[in-house]
């Protein structure tokens, strides 16, 4: 016979008064986090009201096993609960004095609001007598009977939560009560009735047998049946479909199953000096140094959060007639806390006739801004350590920060309000359609899109669009939503906007302001204000706490940051972010806007002549485009890659092309310019690849074109000299892309060099220019030794890699199957988002090769991957020398590096 694993852990005080605490705050994957933390509040001699906690384990081999009990369980469970009887000396659904208990859950990580919690089970008919007799308070009794049936019947059950929230208006309005608090005892005694009236019209027979008296289900009157079906409900909200969703968004593991604290009942809801509350000992908004929460006199539990009734600030409490001394004491304990678990932490209590009771702990959920706050203070206060500060901020929480915002030094006039639902500010025309919104984009105007509120429809206009306003829809609403993933400024729910999308204008209610296309506005969804015309924005800063916190980062991190950059502006922001280099410079971006003309010629002109003046005009204007991104960049590396897109990126679409052209026909254009154009068609047609990710593409194009990398090759170089006669100090690297073979890189390798020695010739300057490849196919990758004999650096283009590992197609797979291989977990995550583990296995061979192959090599990773904080922690595991990223992720980067470095220090 197997050991038998142990199920339950008792918490809080024996009737003697001792500890008979078994578990402890490092218990989380066992109690579960609310579970370990009762326990410790335990063993530090904090008020907690005694219970039990039966394991996540449990939870999961009942799960597992199709909601069936593992053998033992339920008798362990009910030895736990005599023991528990027998400390309070009294007993579950007692007639004459009964011991009401809560039934809690409780994850290893915090899922807040995820599931489910049953309070005041073991009341019944019966036992209510006993409740009224004990404390002379049928008030009270009948109060808690209530929000029992309440509770139960809608978290066991599942039965609809407004059915008996109706009943209660219901009632409420016959007595012309205008608060809970104004109904009596006999008020309430009805209400129970009614309840279990309700109860019993819809609770389902066939679900739940056990309920079935006389032939119609009652409201279930044995406390031992409560309680197994609280504690079965407690684990099948494991996997409710919220929690489940919870799970998947914050990566937390479908498998560690929720614990369930069956504790004794305080009661917050027995008069006047009676209360319950939750708080923070910090502001979690802003990170100051004071105690912030609320409370509710004479309330219970979910009250508070669920905003019935005015709360008041914490801070008044130790002032209130009948609650100061347990006021004092929270104070107290408030700080206890911070001591004990060196974070700030958020506490929910009761209060019972004047006595303090904790209910619950845990390390806040802050904002950026209060988590960089609160851990900088917490070092000065010699509470943690630099180390510890600098891994107590979420590196994807930085994003909060460091987005353009209003100038502070700017004056407007705000027109409206609406919700803060996507940081960041923008400046644009006002467009009523996403029709109009990418039509704008298209002649480089900048736009915000209002709507009444965004449907998937309206997808590529808010893409198109600077910023997003809607009039109605919250924070959770589909402009919100989707704004947050694009990191697109979204002000939502403005409601004084009177929209009328046909004549395309806007009516500000109460004011005589409308809005027309065109007119120039600017939102800011940092702090959810509409403003008339162009405010001026600022690039943010790292200053202050963010600027600390980053430095120290500095100090702890091995992994390098640069950024990946195609423009001065680009370059100088990540600069300024802290970037120590550029790790891609992608050329193609230069080719955009009146630049396309030039590349068009030079791909549909075939002719020696034509296609050497496109050449020229490139080379002009590419030299000054290196030219301004390495003076950007003095004294630090810049990695430009060579032309890497297939050509037909270039070209306008066939498609529309042939469209146009059929309509010009019909129409009876011209049959010149029409047989112009069908033979432009039939060359585009010429450069459509089947499948173009894998064709022609890459350092392919300067083996098949060699005058376009000489060109770039000898823009570089000359901007290089050019600067340094200057007097500055440039430092350009050359980067070869899609690489398979080390021949491909010779033969270009060649080209490079002979190109930059006929500049250094020509200008008269010394150049040295490492030369370099992408290593992004898995041919590279398995025979990097070869190839890094003849790269000075490798740089992982982890999103080519990633396509070309799985064979997917990044553009096809993203909007299409992936999500339904999450869903299905075929898939833990999207690897174009997070490095696939199998990815990263051809990361850590190139590396290893590369390094055999080259012992001078210097690597790093430029794929989107490279801002991802889980990827990083990965990329430093292997050993690489820099990870590069857009500018905006570089303080993302350079604090998920360090944390990296503190939680797996390299050998
Ligand atoms: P959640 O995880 O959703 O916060 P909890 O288990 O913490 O759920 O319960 C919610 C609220 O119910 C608590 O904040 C507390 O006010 C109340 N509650 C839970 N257990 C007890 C108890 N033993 N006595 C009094 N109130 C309780
Ligand atoms: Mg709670
Ligand atoms: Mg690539």
């Amino acid at each position: 016979m197997t050991e038998a694993v142990k199920r339950v852990y008792r918490f809080g005080k024996d009737a003697q008064g001792s500890n008979v605490t078994e578990g402890s705050a490092a218990m989380k994957a066992v109690l579960g986090g609310k579970g370990a933390n009762l326990a410790e509040m335990a063993n530090i001699g904090l008020p907690v009201p005694p219970g039990f906690t039966i394991t996540c384990q449990t939870c999961m081999e009942y799960a597992n096993a199709g909601n069936v009990w593992p053998e033992g369980a339920l008798d362990e469970i009910a030895s736990y609960r005599a023991d528990l009887e027998q400390r309070m000396g009294k007993r579950i659904g007692d007639a004459d004095d009964p011991l009401l208990v809560s039934v809690r859950s409780g994850a290893p990580l915090s899922m807040p609001g995820m599931m489910d919690t049953v309070l005041n089970l073991g009341l019944n008919d019966r036992s209510i007598q006993g409740l009224i007799a004990q404390t002379g308070n049928p008030r009270f009794a009948w109060d808690s009977y209530r929000r029992f049936i309440q509770m139960f019947s809608n978290v066991v059950i599942g039965l609809d939560g407004d059915l008996f929230e109706n009943a209660i208006i219901a009632m409420k309005q016959l007595r012309g009560a205008a608060s809970d608090t104004d109904l009596t005892a006999e008020d309430l005694a009805e209400l129970v009735g009614e309840f279990k009236r309700i109860f019993s019209e819809n609770a389902s027979p066939e679900r739940y047998p056990a309920l079935v008296a006389d032939g119609q289900v009652t409201f279930p009157q044995d406390p031992e049946l409560q309680l197994r079906l609280a504690v079965e409900a407690v684990f099948g909200s494991w996997n409710n479909p919220r929690a489940t969703l919870y799970r998947q968004k914050n990566k937390i593991a479908d498998d560690l199953g929720t614990a369930v604290n069956v504790q004794c009942m305080v009661f917050g809801n027995k008069g006047n000096t009676s209360a319950t509350g939750v708080a923070f000992t910090r502001n979690p908004a802003d990170g100051t140094k004071e105690f912030y929460g609320d409370y509710l006199v004479n309330a219970q539990g979910e009250d508070v959060v669920a905003g019935i009734r005015n709360t008041s600030p914490i801070s008044e409490l130790k002032h209130i007639e009948g609650l100061q001394e347990a006021g004092t004491e929270l104070e107290e304990v408030f700080v206890l806390l911070e001591n004990h678990f060196r974070d700030m932490m958020d506490i929910e209590f009761t209060i019972e006739q004047g006595r303090l009771w904790m209910l619950q702990t845990r390390a806040g959920k802050r904002t950026a801004a209060s988590a960089l706050k609160v851990a900088i203070d917490m070092q000065r206060e010699g509470l943690i350590t630099k180390e510890e500060a600098v891994c107590r901020v979420e590196p994807d929480q930085l994003d909060q920060l460091l987005h353009p915002q209003f100038d502070r030094s700017a004056t407007y006039d705000v027109i409206a309000r609406g919700l803060n639902a996507s940081p960041g500010a923008a400046v644009g025309k006002v467009v009523f359609s996403a029709a109009d919104a990418v039509a704008a984009a298209e002649r480089g105007e900048k736009t915000v899109l209002v709507r009444w509120e965004t449907t998937p429809d309206d997808l590529a206009g808010m893409i198109a669009a600077e910023g997003i306003l809607t009039s109605h829809g919250g924070k959770t609403s589909h402009a919100a939503v989707i704004a947050r993933g694009m990191g697109a400024p979204c002000v939502c729910g403005a409601e004084a906007l009177k929209i009328d999308a046909e004549a395309k204008q806007a009516r500000i209610a109460g004011t005589d302001i409308v809005l027309r296309e065109g007119d120039v506005i600017s939102l800011d969804g940092t702090t959810g204000i509409v403003v008339l015309g162009a405010v001026d924005l600022v690039e943010p800063e790292i200053t202050g706490d963010l600027d600390t916190i980053l430095e120290w980062a500095d100090e702890f991190r091995t992994l390098g940051v640069r950024a990946n950059a195609d423009n001065p502006e680009d370059a100088e922001l990540s600069r300024s972010f802290g970037a120590e280099g550029i790790g891609l410079d992608r050329t193609e971006h230069m080719f955009l806007g009146e630049r396309k003309q030039i590349i068009q010629s030079f791909i549909l002109n075939d002719d020696p002549e034509s296609r050497q003046s496109a050449v020229d005009a490139l080379y002009e204007a590419q030299t000054g485009d290196f030219y301004g991104m390495f003076k950007a960049m003095d004294g630090l590396p810049v990695i430009v890659r060579l032309l890497d897109p297939p050509l037909h990126e270039f070209l306008e679409s066939p498609r529309a092309l042939e469209v146009d052209i059929t309509r010009r026909e019909a129409a009876g254009a011209d049959a010149r310019s029409l047989a112009a154009d069908r033979e432009l068609l039939a060359k585009i047609d010429s450069f459509v690849e089947a499948n173009p990710m894998l064709g022609l593409r890459g350092c392919r194009l300067g083996i098949v074109y060699p005058i376009l990398p000489v060109m770039q090759v000898r823009a570089i170089a000359t901007a290089a000299a050019r600067l340094r006669k200057e007097g500055l100090n440039p430092h350009p690297e050359i980067m070869i892309p899609l690489v398979s073979t080390v021949a491909e890189l010779e033969k270009l390798r060649g080209v490079a060099e002979a190109t930059i020695a006929e500049v250094c010739e020509a200008e008269g300057v010394e150049l040295s220019i490492p030369i370099g490849t992408m290593i992004e196919l898995p041919r590279a990758a398995v025979t990097a030794d070869q190839i890094a004999a003849k790269a000075d650096f490798f740089s992982f283009g982890t999103n080519d890699l990633t396509q070309t590992t799985f064979g997917f197609s990044r553009d096809d797979v993203e909007g299409e199957f992936i999500p339904q291989y999450l869903a299905e977990k075929l898939l833990p995550y999207n690897p174009f988002a997070t490095i696939d583990p199998g990815v990263a296995k051809l990361v850590r061979m190139g590396v290893e090769l590369g390094r055999e192959g080259n012992p001078d090599l210097v690597v790093g990773v430029c794929g989107e991957h490279g801002g991802d904080p889980d990827s990083i922690r990965t990329f430093h595991g292997i050993g690489l020398d820099y990870v590069s990223c857009s500018p905006y992720r570089v303080p993302v980067a350079r604090l998920a590096a360090a944390q990296a470095a503190l939680r797996e220090p390299r050998a």
